[in-house]
């Protein structure tokens, strides 16, 4: 490897960041080179993915896929189990891609910053669910968080006027925008008809199944005020929603003396994906590039807070804080993966997300082993709300 090659672990390979991260890194073979990758259940993906880029280590969720994988590649690839193979590959790398989707993100999460190196954070569950943990390793000397979901991109981007200010005094707010989903507008009785189809069916981005699913709730939306909150050290209070329904401005940011700065662009995830592997250049390659020489209309309009409640429950985890928001992220997705496997309706996925929340106990989510422990908690209320 040239020394001005950056090393990179793409960990969440085989999914929908991960493939479009490979993209952005086709077209950059002379700055980064893929030494690590990591993935679930598409194990000949992740064997083509290690030819294709010849990775040299592949990081798989049990013994039983190793050996799958090992039948794959042949001896010459390092194939690393579990937690601990993830964790493990976010300690090696220059620049460690976090998108595995949901909590099973976490190894990745702690181990890049803890070991002081760059991470390009597109799985927000393991910050919302850690974020007193997270926060501590992040002073590792070297480390550095740099946000690819789109919104906080944005705010990052344009953020980058108040340089160095802790707790951002000349920022009003942070205004973070949603498409509003696939049932925008849709009233609370239309709702209860909402099938998975219709949940599936995102009107400006294409994604993983999971994430689809929180963008029809409002949810997503929700877990990326926690986001926000935790990557920016802004309190929830100066974070607000507005639905837009064209997703080119990805969010925005309010300052004292009344600006607001926006970023823009069509919606394509290779773009922030791009500005966090380059940072502090830019990657000269044009994604999702306006043409203002058309009419381009923008909208916003408020959320409808009382047809989709999960944003409200996302403000309630954020003020009670602790491993509050941990409890949300984990019963959200117990209920996502039963709506996925039909065996809850669409109202439902919220309804059991509150209702696991009626369950939390006070706990100020101060190690590790706590929040394994919150995480499961959370997880078998949400389990048990869901078999009545
Ligand atoms: P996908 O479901 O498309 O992909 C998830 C990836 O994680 C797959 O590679 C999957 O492997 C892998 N994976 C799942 N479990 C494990 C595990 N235990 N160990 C290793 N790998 C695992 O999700 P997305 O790409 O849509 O989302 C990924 C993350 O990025 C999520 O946190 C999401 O919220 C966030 N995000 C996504 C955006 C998007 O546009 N897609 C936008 C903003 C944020 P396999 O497929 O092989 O099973
Ligand atoms: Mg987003």
């Amino acid at each position: 490897m040239s020394p001005s090659r950056r090393s990179v672990a793409l960990l969440g390979a085989t999914g929908s960041i991960g493939v479009q991260t490979l993209d952005v890194l086709r077209r950059e073979r002379e700055r980064f080179e893929l030494v690590s990758i990591a993935g679930g259940e598409q194990l000949s993906e992740l064997a083509a993915i290690a030819k294709e880029f010849g990775v040299k280590s592949i990081a798989v969720k049990s013994e039983r896929h190793r050996a799958d994988l090992v039948e794959l590649v042949g001896p010459g690839v390092e194939v690393v189990v579990g937690d601990e193979g993830l964790h493990d590959l976010a300690q090696r790398s220059d620049v460690v891609v976090n998108a595995v989707m949901g909590f099973a993100g976490l190894p990745v999460t702690l181990g890049a910053l803890s070991a002081g190196k760059r991470l390009a954070l597109a799985n927000k569950e393991s910050l919302i669910a850690a974020a007193p943990l997270v926060a501590k390793v992040r002073n590792t000397i070297g480390a550095t968080l740099l946000p690819i979901d789109s919104e906080h991109c944005a705010i990052h981007q344009c953020l980058a006027s108040s340089p160095g200010a802790v707790g951002y005094p000349d920022v009003k707010r942070i205004v973070l925008t949603a498409s509003g989903g696939p049932f925008r507008g849709w009233s609370e009785e239309q709702l209860k008809g909402a099938t998975k189809q219709d949940a599936l069916h995102h009107p400006t981005w294409s994604m993983g199944a999971k994430i689809t699913i929180d963008s029809s709730t409002l949810m997503n939306k929700g877990l990326e005020v926690l986001e926000a909150s935790a990557l920016f050290g802004i309190d929830v209070d100066r974070i607000d929603v507005v639905v837009h329904p064209q997703s080119i401005i990805h969010s925005m940011v309010e300052y004292v003396d009344g600006s607001v700065l926006a970023q823009l662009s069509r919606p394509d995830m290779r773009l922030p994906i791009a500005y966090c592997l380059g940072q502090p250049e830019r990657l000269a390659y044009a994604y999702g590039e306006l043409d203002f020489s058309k009419a381009i209309s923008l909208s916003f309009e408020p959320p409808d807070g009382t047809a989709f409640p999960a944003l409200g429950l996302a403000y309630e985890a954020a003020r009670v804080a602790g491993a509050a928001p941990a409890w949300l992220s984990a019963a959200n997705e117990v209920a996502v993966a039963a709506f996925l496997a039909d065996e809850i309706n669409w109202c439902d996925i919220v309804a059991i997300v509150a209702s696991t929340m009626d369950h939390y106990v006070a706990d100020p989510l101060e190690s590790l082993a706590s929040l394994y422990e919150s995480d499961d908690a959370a997880r078998r209320w949400a389990r048990a709300s869901l078999e009545r």
